[in-house]
């Protein structure tokens, strides 16, 4: 299927002579292919604006990585039954030297579209494999979460990547979980069926992560080698309220310990949240509730907490 994008530059207002209105024709066209392909796009000064912002977002995140601008924090994930924590996740954060703290879903897209998130995933799984080993040493092991992207699954190598950052951290791959979205299931779905079986098969657990945001398919639960079920947290925000969301949350809990498959609940918040999940059976509590992501020497501590959850 042959599709077109257009953009379109209109003399005088978009530019004085050919060269200039080709240039902001073209800044138009690569806004029609951003938003989809296959539609046509008339140039507006704002697209430049936002095309010099993206390219300097760019060369930014290169000398991030270079400088070692990027550093991970991590969230703990109570088990509900011991009210321990039974793992955490890594979460990047970038420290730029003038704009501050950039948020991750500020460049984890734009880092997708410009294939540096192979090389940031590398770095992440690198750091947070090699803090779970210091842990580890030190007398205070807690199970490493990672998140991995559409997109990393691209690369014919990521297996192999995997393993060698295990090996080189020297880190149990039972102590490693790996967090994936539905839009990775959905992708070449042989290709990455193959890749997670392998994984899953080295003894890498396998979460689907944002689970209830997007299709939702329940195939994706008995194809794939699922050992979690991360439940988004805009159900957890309007648990209490009772109606939808409750009914959503039950329906996953009920379909996912069928399929013995655990669940892991984002964003809790407060107490009341966190019993009302503990009465469904939900195995994993996850939010600021119990803690914000914190610094790697922040985790040791709260290691020896016990949070009492009542299941009634
Ligand atoms: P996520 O994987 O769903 O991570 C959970 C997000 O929820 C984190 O946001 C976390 O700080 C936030 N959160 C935790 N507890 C609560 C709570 O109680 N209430 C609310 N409202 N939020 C809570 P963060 O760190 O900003 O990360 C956002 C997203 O960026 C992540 O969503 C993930 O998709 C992506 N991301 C973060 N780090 C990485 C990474 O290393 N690699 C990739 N590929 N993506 C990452
Ligand atoms: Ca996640
Ligand atoms: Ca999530």
């Amino acid at each position: 299927t042959v599709t077109t994008s257009v953009g379109i530059a209109i003399y005088p207002d978009d530019g004085d002579d050919g060269a200039m209105l080709l240039k902001h024709a073209d800044t138009a066209m690569y806004h029609a292919k951003q938003t989809g392909r296959d539609n046509v796009q008339v140039y507006r000064p704002s697209l430049t604006r936002e095309l010099v912002q993206r390219m300097e977002l760019d060369s930014n995140m290169r000398i991030a990585l270079e400088q070692g601008q990027f550093h991970l924090v991590y969230q703990p994930q109570v088990d509900v039954g011991s009210g321990r924590i039974r793992s955490v996740e890594a979460l990047i954060r970038w420290t730029h030297p003038v704009r501050g703290l950039i948020p991750p879903l500020d460049f984890i897209p734009r880092a997708e579209e410009n294939g540096l998130i192979d090389e940031i995933g590398l770095w992440v799984l690198r750091t947070a494999c090699a803090q779970a080993v210091q842990w580890q040493r030190a007398g205070t092991p807690a199970a490493m979460a990672v998140n991995l992207s559409p997109l990393q699954f691209r690369s014919p190598r990521l297996q192999q990547l995997v393993m060698e950052v295990l090996a080189q951290t020297s880190l149990a791959p039972g102590m490693l979980e790996l967090e994936v979205t539905e839009g990775t299931l959905m992708e070449s779905s042989i290709v990455t069926r193959a890749v997670l079986k392998s994984l899953n098969d080295a003894g890498i657990g396998i979460a689907l992560d944002d689970f209830g945001t997007g299709y939702s398919s329940l195939a994706y639960l008995t194809r794939m080698p699922i050992g979690n079920i991360k439940v988004d947290k805009c159900f957890v925000g309007g648990l209490l309220e009772g109606g939808e969301n409750e009914a959503i949350v039950r329906a996953i809990l009920a379909i996912a310990h069928s399929l013995g498959t655990r669940v892991t609940a984002e964003g809790v918040e407060s107490l009341e949240q966190a019993n009302a999940l503990a009465a469904m059976a939900c195995d994993c509590l996850q939010g600021y509730y119990f803690s914000q992501p914190v610094a790697g020497s922040d985790i040791p501590p709260l290691l020896s907490r016990q949070w009492s959850l009542t299941e009634a």
